[in-house]
């Protein structure tokens, strides 16, 4: 019955070293095999390009499976079950997983998730209530231990994880100060997404103009960025601040990582450091959906995403993030809803 469809792959074929480039990955297409018992057949309809992809195309990196070249591109997606030889999985069925750059996946269900829509788009599920938004939420409550009284500091603060992170610290009644690329992602941090004040990473007067953004110190550092960013938000740390390090995305395409100049800091001022995985805090999953989805509700939060059309531009999406031209979530779209 497969037999007439095509499966349309990117493929990962060329080690990288520096910077991602268009030439790292090669498009293929091939026919998709016929199910058997156990499995089902997912038509791909959203990729979610997340920097961690990144690190995954290093060679012997610890953080997360590596890829061998030739392979399909890894990747978190959403999609719609099309056929199904798999008790727990119907035609029709929103499904959330790695399935990877590619029109369709053949998957035995594992990591794979069914989404119940309740009232929010399907791309909501790779945003707000998907992982970004309980990065955020995880990095904010069980890594830092916000209250209302702290001020924080939040890089990348336009992205999927911060721009979530901004409205979480909000709702908490935090003074929420963003870092980001450009005056016009600062003005729309302010205007758009509710930060009390935003500072572009690209202006050379950074530390005034984080200073004067922070009058009253950091207590919290949501660090998404890494590299010169992080080095000038733990010089604005008060006593006893915490830094919830998500990401180090400056420090991903870099052959030699940057280091940090101001660790002083964090002895200085009793700093509590903690980096942390989302894969390793399944447990506040359940509490987070809830608190994300009441912030949906409310409308205290919106999906922001970047959406661009078609598999074939996945490579440029990709490569976009490092180069800040997403606002919100970057996502890929392979199929119509
Ligand atoms: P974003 O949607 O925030 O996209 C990436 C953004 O990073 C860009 O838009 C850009 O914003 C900024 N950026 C890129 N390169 C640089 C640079 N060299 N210097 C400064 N800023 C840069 O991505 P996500 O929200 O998906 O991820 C944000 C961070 O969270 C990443 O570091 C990621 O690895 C991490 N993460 C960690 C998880 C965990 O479990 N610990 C889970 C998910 C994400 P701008 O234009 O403002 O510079």
């Amino acid at each position: 019955m497969n037999s007439t469809l095509v499966n349309t792959c990117i493929r990962f074929v060329r080690p990288v070293t520096g910077p991602v480039t268009a030439g790292h990955f090669e498009r293929t297409r091939e026919a998709v095999p016929e199910l058997a018992d156990g499995q089902m057949l997912v038509r791909v309809a959203h990729l979610s390009m997340d920097p961690s992809q990144r690190r995954q195309m290093m060679p012997g990196v610890v953080y997360a499976e590596p890829l061998q070249v030739g392979d399909v591109m890894v990747g978190r997606a959403l999609g719609r079950v099309v056929e199904s030889r798999h008790g727990g999985f119907a035609p029709g069925d929103w499904v959330r997983g790695k399935f990877g750059w590619q029109t369709y996946c053949i998957s035995d269900g594992r990591y794979v998730e069914r989404i119940e829509l309740d009232g929010f788009g399907p791309t909501a599920y790779l945003g707000v209530p998907g992982n970004p938004g309980i990065t955020a939420w995880v990095g904010l409550h069980t890594i830092a231990g916000v209250k209302s009284s702290d001020t924080v500091v939040i890089s990348a603060a336009c992205g999927a994880v911060g721009s979530v992170g901004a409205a979480i610290a909000r709702d908490i009644g935090c003074r929420v100060v963003g870092i980001a690329g450009g005056e016009r992602k600062c003005a729309f941090a302010v205007e758009r997404l509710g930060y009390d004040a935003c500072v572009d990473h690209c202006d050379p007067r950074l530390a005034e103009r984080l200073a004067e953004a922070t009058p009253d110190g950091v207590d919290v550092n949501f660090e998404n960025v890494g590299g010169e960013v992080f080095d000038q938000v733990l010089a604005r740390m008060n006593d006893h601040g915490r830094v919830a390090l998500c990401g180090l995305i400056s420090q991903y395409n870099l052959a030699q990582p940057h280091g940090l100049r101001n660790v002083a800091e964090i002895l200085n001022h009793n700093l509590r450091v903690q980096g942390f995985r989302l894969a390793n805090y399944a447990a506040q999953r359940p509490a987070a959906l809830i608190d994300l989805k009441r912030l949906l509700s409310e409308g205290a939060v919106t999906q922001e995403e970047t959406v661009v059309d078609g598999l074939e531009r996945a490579p440029e999406a990709f490569i976009d993030l490092f180069r800040g031209v997403n606002v919100g979530k970057m996502l890929v779209r392979v199929a119509a809803d």
